[in-house]
Parts: structure tokens; sequence; C-alpha cells
């Protein structure tokens, strides 16, 4: 019996290989003026190619974005799009720089139009991550949604292939928890089954020709029907452990994802029946966590949280930092199952429930 509510955030999405260049037309759709290029050091050339193709449009580049958001970067970013006068900023990059354009319009509300160049979702959700002393806050706010989204599979082409697999496995986490999301609707179940089938096919292929351009745009239709589902509905266990392990322990934010994901699937597997069956359907296997695992050694990734640097006596810290403070989840968590999974994760075992 069907049983929601359903809202939606509104973005405008353009898709498709080479709409990087409509980004000057597209900062006039938004009725700006002057737009400043947000990029890593990594990906100057990027945001080079950006700022030229504003042209008069271009406010300048700051190009220090960095992973998980610190708290000097966004000031001294807030700043600089003062100091030139920007009334848009164009973030062109990962969650990282999109996640600096959303801690920019947090303070000040200028519009962000993001160019996504990974295939972690960031771009389509009101979340926004900022650290200070230490310490991630996370927060939902409408506006730090990016405005416009230019979805550009030229771009992805060159993210190596190992970060390729984790971002898109991050993207697949958020769609497979928001299957069994305590707000979920069919639609953004039907957005989340494709967005995990788009993607695992998508990744398959990349990881045989990294320069496949339609596998690309496999990964990134798969990426932002992923995002959708993320921005939409609540998540569940798994992001509260990704947190835990990435936010306490500093962990790698896509490589963490991507190794937990099965060991999370298979503990609530037990309370979310029809949530498994989609997720295996998309991924054209027999059962979602055993599936994802065998997905997973298929694409290489690291096979346990322990090849990512977690020590074996962080375990019980873990759990009980896990336990404080849990996300709604559909099967109740409890600390004795809870931490045989992060065991399992940590070994790189078969999952089970
Ligand atoms: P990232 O943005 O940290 O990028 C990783 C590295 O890859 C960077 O050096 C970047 O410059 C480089 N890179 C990115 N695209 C490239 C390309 N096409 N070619 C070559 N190099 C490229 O990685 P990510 O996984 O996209 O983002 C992770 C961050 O995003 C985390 O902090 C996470 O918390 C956040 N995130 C936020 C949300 C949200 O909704 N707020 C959603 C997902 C992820």
């Amino acid at each position: 019996m069907y049983d929601f509510t359903y809202t939606t955030s509104a973005s405008r999405v353009v898709f498709g290989a080479g709409s990087m260049k409509l980004i000057q037309q597209e900062v006039e759709t938004l009725g700006a003026r002057r737009a400043l290029v947000l990029c890593t050091p990594e990906q100057r050339e990027q945001a080079e190619i950006v700022s030229a193709l504003l042209g008069p449009s271009s406010a300048g580049i700051f190009d220090g974005a960095q992973m998980h958001v610190p708290i000097e970067n966004a000031r001294r970013a807030r700043e600089y799009a003062k100091s030139v006068d920007a009334d848009c900023a164009v973030a062109i990059g990962g969650g990282s720089t999109i996640g600096l354009g959303k801690a920019i319009a947090l303070e000040s509300s200028l519009p962000i139009i993001a160019i996504p160049t990974t295939y972690a979702g960031s771009e389509m959700t009101p979340i926004y991550g900022i650290t200070e002393k230490g310490l991630k806050r996370t927060g939902r706010d409408a506006k730090v949604l990016p405005k416009t989204v230019l979805y550009d599979a030229e771009l992805s082409a060159g993210l190596p292939v190992d970060l390729s697999v984790v971002s898109g496995l991050n993207a697949i986490a958020h769609a497979a928890e928001g299957l069994y999301a305590k707000d979920g609707n069919p639609v953004m179940s039907l957005m989340a089954e494709e967005g995990i089938r788009a993607l695992s096919n998508g990744l398959r292929d990349v990881k045989k020709s990294s320069a496949d351009r339609k596998a690309r745009s496999e990964c990134l239709y798969g990426a932002w029907l992923c995002g959708t589902v993320l921005g939409n509905v609540g998540m569940a266990l798994h992001h509260k452990l990704c947190h835990t392990l990435g936010g306490t322990f500093n962990l790698p934010h896509a490589q963490t994802h991507a190794i937990v994901l099965p060991h999370a699937l298979a503990y609530n597997s037990v309370a979310a029946g029809e949530a498994m069956t989609r997720i295996a359907r998309a991924l054209s296997v027999d059962a979602a966590a055993d599936g994802l695992y065998e997905l997973n050694r298929k694409l290489g990734v690291p096979g346990g949280l322990r090849e990512i640097g977690l020590r074996e006596t962080d375990l019980d810290h873990a759990c009980e930092v896990a336990m404080s403070n849990p996300y709604w989840n559909p099967r109740p968590v409890e600390a004795v199952s809870l931490r045989a999974l992060l065991q399992r994760a940590w070994e790189g075992s078969r999952p089970c429930p």
C-alpha cells in the first residue's frame, strides 16, 4: 500500500558531452554577470578553460578547494568572492569543490553553478559540510543547492579509474539507502534503481576502458539520479557508519563508502526485503549485498577497512561512536551485531546479516 509525501527541490540540469561550453549562457540565464570559478589546485587547468569560456563574465579563479571544506578555506573563498564582486560561483570538480561552493552560498546566498567531474552526487543536494577544529558539521539548507548543474561526460574522462570506481560506488550507496528510506517515495525509488543500474554498468565498462565516452556518460547519468535521491530522502546506517569512520578516523570518503556498503546492506537485508530485490535487479545479481561485494572485487576496490588505514584496535571505538546518536534504520541498530559488521568490513570478509 502506498503512503508517502513527495516534495522535491528545483534545479536546472543540462546534460551532454561538451555542455561545459554553455557556461557563459548559463551564467546569463541565472541573471548573473561576474562568475568566480572554484577548483582544487589539481584541477586548475580545467578551471582556466571555464574562465576563458566565461570571457568578460569571469571574475577570476579561486583554486583553494580542499577535502572536507575547512572553515578557514570557506572564509578565504567568501572574502575573495566579495573582493572581486562576484555575483555567482562556478564550481568545477568533485564533492570537495562543490562543497566549497555550498559553504560560500550558506553565508552569502551566492548562486552556484556546478560542473561535476566525479560521480559523488553533491551537486544535486542541499546538504553542506564544513570542518572546524577537526569536527565536520553537516546540515541542510535550500540556499546551498546549486541552481544549475552542467553534466559533461568529457570532463570525467580524465578521472583515474580507481577514483571513478569509488566515487561511483559512493553514489550507489545514496541510491541503495534511498530505497529503504523512512521518507522514501515511488519516484525516488525509480530514480534509485535506475541510478544503480546505470552506474554499475557504466563502472564495469570504465574499468575495461577508461576512455569509453558512452560508459562515462552512463556513469554521470547514474550519478545525477543517485545524487537526486540523496538530496530528497533520508539516509540510514550505512551513511552513519561512513560519517563516523571518515570523521573520527579520517578515512578517505569514497573508499570507505565502497567498502562498507555490502556489509551495511547485509545488515539491513532482513528488514528491507523489497529494497534488496530492487538493488539486486539493478545489479543483475541474485542478492544485493553479495552482488555488490563481488562487484567491488571485480572493480578492484580495496578489500577491507584495514587496507585504507583503520587499525583493528579502533573498531570498538568506531562501534561506540556509530551507536551514539544513530540515524533511523530499517533494522534496529544493536551493538553486538554492529561490532561484527565492522569486523567483517575491516577484514574484507564476505558480508552476512
Ligand atoms: P573530491 O572532490 O575530494 O576529489 C578528489 C580528487 O580528485 C581531488 O583532488 C580532485 O581535484 C580530483 N578530481 C576530481 N575530478 C577529477 C577529474 N575529472 N580528473 C582528475 N582529477 C579529478 O572527491 P569526491 O569523491 O567527488 O568528493 C568527496 C567529498 O564530497 C567528501 O568530502 C564528501 O563528504 C562530499 N560529498 C558531499 C555530498 C553532499 O551531498 N553534500 C555528497 C557526496 C559527497
